[in-house]
């Protein structure tokens, strides 16, 4: 099991009832994007409220290109698994009559989010995690980051994407305190790596989000699909430096506070009727295009207008922020940029999350299900973790018994040497490489900006695979690598959808093509 999320322990939990797990995780166990997840996770749970609704709602986001039987599976699913989290001691806030209390959120024509204050990833996160160290049938190797998944490849065998009989046998896992790697066999192997934010200047996502279970899998000869589809929040505090970048959330503008350029003037108005309120597309296409064309680095949000008091008790946590970095939001305009968000593609699954390769699974971010098509329905993504982790874990069980261990794998070599100096080099290709997709292959996009970033990518490619074979191997090298993988893949994939749809914008196609 290769992550630590909500889809990583998840699936331990529901897979060592039947056998051994060992979860390896990059960082500590807790860290991931589910640790940040602040407003819920989705399900229907009220009387006014139905799964029809829940499931036009996901399609309408997804912008047609949703898998509907996967929908309706999720949704159907979803009152379950809320009741297990909470089985097994994931809380959710209540309202006085001590129901569930269910919020609501953009695209969601209902109440049907569950929530833990404003911090309901980390309830989750931390609830699941004590569960995983209580639980004698799981291992947990913390600090160790998967390298690369073990194929027929390794057994001298020349492996094509389109070979129907490629098999998942492990993978190689460094530990990054000893730097020594280790050969771990499996009989099934899940990638939970979550998803790709790091590809981008700003992001929302922490650190340890960079894509790389898509890069091994990729690498592994599996199939990935839809990577254009990555989600932009509009408004992140804009704090050069700060990873993750701080979200301001969207209610601030429901409050009443507007977007401005750098000089000060309105300009949602010019992009769509609802001005501010626009959905968040919308507004972070609004946002990139006006920075675009004026070259300015952020704009602003303006709540100065906005009753001081009552401001400050709505939003201590933004005002506190603020704060800190100088800006007091009753008198300052907030600077914001949109922030990359999340990854509605990534490694293709089936209903069990099976991936093409045999004896490999992949979950949760990292996964493309079907569930979200061109664009994630908000408080979607968790549910999709939980529901696609039970069942991976009921599959893996049941065919568990037809695997054997895979020996004559050989051990990592470790020829190559490591030069101080070259490390600097990895620092700079990644921030060279987050400058090129925020630049070409940001939230518009155009034929020519994805040549020049192809272009672009094709250098840093070449110079770090050299770096990568004479070197010792670190996580930030591991991790460039596989953002340069990942970010090849967004890249060719928006190169090779001739419309805009969901989240994808192209200027040399602007309309939707019906066709597909
Ligand atoms: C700020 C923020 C707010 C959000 N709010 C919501 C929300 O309200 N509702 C909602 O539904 N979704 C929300 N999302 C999205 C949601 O949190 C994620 O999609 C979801 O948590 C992903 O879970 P995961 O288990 O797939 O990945 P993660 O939780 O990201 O976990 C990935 C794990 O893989 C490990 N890992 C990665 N690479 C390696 C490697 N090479 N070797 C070993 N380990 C590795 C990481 O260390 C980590 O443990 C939000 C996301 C962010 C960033």
């Amino acid at each position: 099991m290769v992550g630590s999320g909500l889809a990583g322990l998840q699936f331990a939990l529901k897979a060592s009832r039947k056998g051994k797990v060992l979860i390896v995780t990059k960082a500590g166990i807790d860290e991931g994007s589910t640790k940040y997840a602040q407003g819920g996770i989705a399900a229907v749970l009220s009387d006014e409220d139905s799964f029809q609704k829940h499931i036009e709602d996901t399609l309408i986001s997804g912008d047609g290109l949703c898998n509907r039987e996967v929908v309706e599976m999720v949704v159907r699913e979803a009152p379950d698994k809320i009741r297990e989290l909470i089985k097994m001691g994931v809380e959710f806030d209540k309202n006085s009559k001590g129901e569930l209390d269910l919020s609501r959120e953009g695209g969601h024509s209902e109440h049907r989010i569950l929530h833990h204050k404003d911090i309901t990833g980390q309830n989750i996160e931390v609830t699941l995690a004590k569960r995983v160290r209580e639980n004698k049938n799981i291992e947990v190797w913390e600090r160790a980051f998967a390298i690369d998944l073990l194929t027929q490849h390794h057994l001298g065998r020349l492996v094509k994407r389109w070979h129907t009989d490629i098999a998942c046998y492990g993978a190689y896992i460094l530990n990054l305190q000893s730097r020594k790697v280790d050969t771990v066999l499996a009989k099934i192997t899940v990638v939970a790596t979550g998803g790709v934010g790091n590809l981008y200047q700003t992001t929302t996502n922490p650190l340890v989000a960079t894509g790389d279970g898509i890069a091994m899998v990729y690498r592994a000869k599996g199939i990935i699909e839809n990577m254009e589809f990555v989600q932009f929040h509009p408004t992140s505090l804009y704090h050069p430096g700060e990873r993750p970048s701080f979200l301001i959330t969207e209610a601030l503008r429901g409050f009443g506070a507007v977007l401005r350029t750098a000089d000060g003037k309105k300009f949602m108005h010019k992009y769509d009727e609802r001005g501010c309120l626009a959905p968040r597309d919308i507004v972070a296409r609004a946002i990139d295009n006006e920075m675009k064309i004026r070259g300015d680095d952020y704009v602003y949000l303006d709540a100065t207008h906005l009753d001081a008091k009552e401001l400050v008790f709505r939003f201590p946590n933004i005002h506190n922020k603020c704060l800190s970095i100088g800006i007091d939001m009753r008198k300052d305009m907030i600077p914001v940029i949109p922030a990359a968000h999340y990854l509605c593609g990534g490694v293709r699954v089936d209903k069990n999350s099976r991936s093409s390769i045999h004896r490999l699974y992949a979950i949760g971010e990292t996964s493309s299900t079907g569930l979200h098509g061109a664009n994630r329905l908000a408080s979607n993504s968790l549910l999709e973790a939980v529901v696609f982790a039970d069942h991976a874990a009921e599959d893996a069980i049941a065919h568990l018994e037809e695997y054997s261990w895979q020996e004559n794998i050989p051990e990592w070599d470790y020829e190559g040497t490591s030069h101080p100096e070259e490390m600097i080099l990895v620092t700079q290709s990644y921030k060279e490489l987050q400058m090129i997709m925020s630049n070409y292959v940001g939230i518009v996009r155009s034929n020519l900006r994805l040549q020049r970033a192809l272009t672009r990518l094709e250098i840093i490619y070449k110079e770090t695979e050299a770096l990568y074979k004479k070197s010792v191997l670190s996580r930030k090298l591991c991790e460039l690598r596989n953002l340069i993988n990942v970010g090849y893949l967004v890249i060719k994939m928006a190169q090779a959808r001739h419309e805009s749809r969901g989240l994808h914008y192209n200027i040399d196609y602007p309309e939707k093509n019906e066709q597909l």
